[in-house]
């Protein structure tokens, strides 16, 4: 079955949304509509039919399906009014800027009986999937500890993402891709507590960046960090096991795992610093670690796309649901009360 779907916002991820579009067989683009002229011609000189208004756009019936690639603060009255308008609704990330938002949008949702889902593009980037590959197979151990981190150097983007009324910030940017991949991969174990803090290297409107140390009810504790002032980056993840570590240093996957082989190592020899000796921290021996390559992991995140039309199909549930959204936009808030106020917040029971 042949989907269309309109699309409110046509900048630079609607771009993204349009050429993944144009490889699937079975959805096409039934037009879009932009505040902007300059974004309208732009569309029309790809030959897409531009509507009059938001409200042309939701009275067409050719299409049931709207994707909202707005500015954050835009999701919310779009995505409502799309519901009420009849149609189901991808929205981009983050879904909307706060808790009590997002629980009107899902009253709409379940008022309308309209499909409302959001965009977590990230659940299929190949480094989080290698990542959930090795703690699926245990090749660690115990986990006790794991760091997720995005770092670059060029501030903030001069656009909307600057300022706080539109839902800017890092937080709302990158955390909520970030922190949505950490809760995937906790499951259902309880995150107790949240200790975070944010930086303002480059803007005191909105954070630039922020750290969020995370506790789970199983002892794991977790560090998501995003920062835009870092000129030499630490490594996207870095997974500790009871016997073993896994780093992955980049989106190319460069990177290892390192695991104790069970030979015991007690007689180390103390290894001589500048100013001391240490044993503790003394380097392996080669014939007590051996390492491995990371696992293979291939994804196609147009599974996103045919899993919104098979759930449109009656044929498969959302892969994304609305109560683990909800729960990542409960971190988030979690994360800017720890930091406002410099203390350890209670996340769940
Ligand atoms: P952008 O500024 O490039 O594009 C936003 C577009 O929306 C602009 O063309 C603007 O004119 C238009 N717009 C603003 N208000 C509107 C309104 N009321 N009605 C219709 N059009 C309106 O921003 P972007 O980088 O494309 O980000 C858009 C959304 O996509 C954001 O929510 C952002 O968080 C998300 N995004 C997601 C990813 C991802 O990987 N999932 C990546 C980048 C951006």
């Amino acid at each position: 079955m042949k989907h269309k779907i309109a699309i409110v916002g046509f900048g630079g991820m609607a771009e993204w949304h349009y050429q993944e579009i144009q490889t699937m067989d079975n959805l096409d683009i039934a037009g879009i509509w932009d505040i902007r002229e300059e974004r309208r011609e732009y569309a029309r000189e790809k030959g897409l039919h531009v509507y009059k208004g938001l409200e042309d756009l939701l009275a067409d019936p050719e299409t049931d399906l709207v994707l909202i690639a707005t500015p954050n603060d835009v999701h919310k009255p779009v995505a409502v009014a799309a519901m009420e308008a009849g149609k189901n609704v991808i929205s981009e990330k983050p879904i909307t800027l706060s808790s009590g938002d997002l629980q009107e949008m899902w009253d709409a949702s379940v008022r309308t009986g309209r499909f409302l889902t959001v965009h977590q593009n990230r659940r299929w980037d190949e480094d989080f999937l290698t990542v959930k590959k090795i703690l699926e197979e245990g090749k660690l151990g115990e986990l006790f500890r794991l760091e997720s981190r995005v770092h670059g150097s060029r501030g903030i983007p001069g656009d909307w993402r600057q300022e706080k009324e539109h839902g800017g910030g890092m937080i709302l940017d990158w955390g909520v891709h970030l922190l949505d991949q950490i809760l995937l991969l906790s499951g259902n174990v309880s995150l107790r507590r949240v200790y975070a803090t944010k930086t303002h290297v480059t803007n005191q409107l909105v954070d630039d960046g922020f750290r969020a140390e995370l506790e789970f009810e199983n002892g794991v504790s977790v560090l998501v960090e995003v920062g835009t002032s870092n000129f030499v980056s630490l490594p996207r993840w870095y997974v500790l096991g009871a016997n073993g570590t896994a780093i992955i240093q980049d989106w190319e996957l460069h990177g290892k795992i390192v695991r104790a082989s069970g030979v015991d190592e007690k007689d180390v020899a103390p290894v001589i610093t500048a100013a001391g000796l240490t044993k503790t921290m003394a380097p392996r021996r080669d014939d007590s670690i051996f390492t491995e390559e990371l696992p293979r992991v291939e994804s196609d995140v147009r599974d996103f796309y045919k899993n919104v039309m098979a759930v449109l199909e009656g044929r498969e549930e959302s892969l994304i649901r609305l109560p683990e959204v909800m729960r990542v936009m409960k971190l988030m808030e979690a994360i800017e009360k720890s930091a406002d106020a410099g203390e350890v917040v209670a996340f769940e029971p």
